[in-house]
């Protein structure tokens, strides 16, 4: 089985298992999960906050506005949607287009680290505050937009893998002074690509294409070893 033959299968039987999930109330209220799209090899993957209206229709991610958006700006730099991997921090659609509570983010992370685990992205771009709060809490989207940044311990990331965050799209619809923004953003994404993969052929070596991907350490077990005084 191919590499991404065989991502592409870890995918779709994670897939079942969110679909089956009712860890937390949005289980309950969703019409149809959302695990994510895209290449199972793809280099960048993008994170949302939650699904939208649309996309709890649809079973699909970003498929409204925000994600034609989405689209348009991916072509800018030459890709198309199929070439990334487009996922959300909750795989099913909060009420009324409300926040995710904490809780639910809780509830739903360890579907978003095995997502990563699998994908093994060398970019990883949250969309907005909210989905950049999972990788990296302290920074603010408004200065770290468009920049690498560094990761949270524990986050749910390779070791090796850059983060990058944009704004969300829905930004730049309900204010469109942001475009321009998003667009250099997206830009900057573009020449991070060849940075990324010096740092990670640099980290694993020739071999690095077929190196498993070694993942932050959970919040859990860093905090473990915090207490039982080990470096972190
Ligand atoms: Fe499960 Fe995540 Fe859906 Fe909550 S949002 S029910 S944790 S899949």
């Amino acid at each position: 089985m191919s590499d991404a033959a065989a991502r592409g299968a870890a995918l779709e039987a994670l897939a079942v298992e969110i679909e089956a999930c009712r860890a937390c109330p949005l289980g309950s209220s969703r019409t149809r999960s959302v695990p994510g799209e895209g290449s199972p090899t793809a280099e960048i993957v993008f994170v949302g906050e939650g699904p939208g209206a649309t996309e709890d229709v649809e079973g699909r991610p970003f498929v409204g506005a925000a994600g034609r958006l989405l689209g348009g700006l991916l072509a800018l730099i030459g890709l198309r949607r199929d070439d990334v991997y487009i996922l959300n921090v909750v795989k099913c659609h909060p009420p009324a287009n409300r926040d995710p509570e904490p809780e639910e983010v809780a509830a739903c992370a360890p579907f978003l680290r095995r997502q990563m685990e699998i994908l093994d992205p060398l970019i990883v771009a949250p969309l907005g505050r909210h989905a950049l709060h999972s990788f990296a809490p302290a920074a603010k989207i408004s200065a770290a937009h468009g920049s690498v940044v560094s990761p949270a311990a524990g986050a749910p990331i390779p070791t090796d893998a850059t983060l990058l965050p944009l704004y969300h799209p829905a930004a730049a619809l309900h204010n469109g002074s942001l475009r321009p923004t998003l667009e250099r953003d997206v830009a900057a994404l573009a020449r991070a690509l060849d940075p990324a993969r010096a740092r990670r052929a640099a980290a694993r070596g020739a071999g690095g294409a077929a190196t498993l991907s070694q993942m932050q350490e959970p919040p859990e077990q860093h905090q473990l070893r915090l207490f039982e005084g080990e470096n972190p």
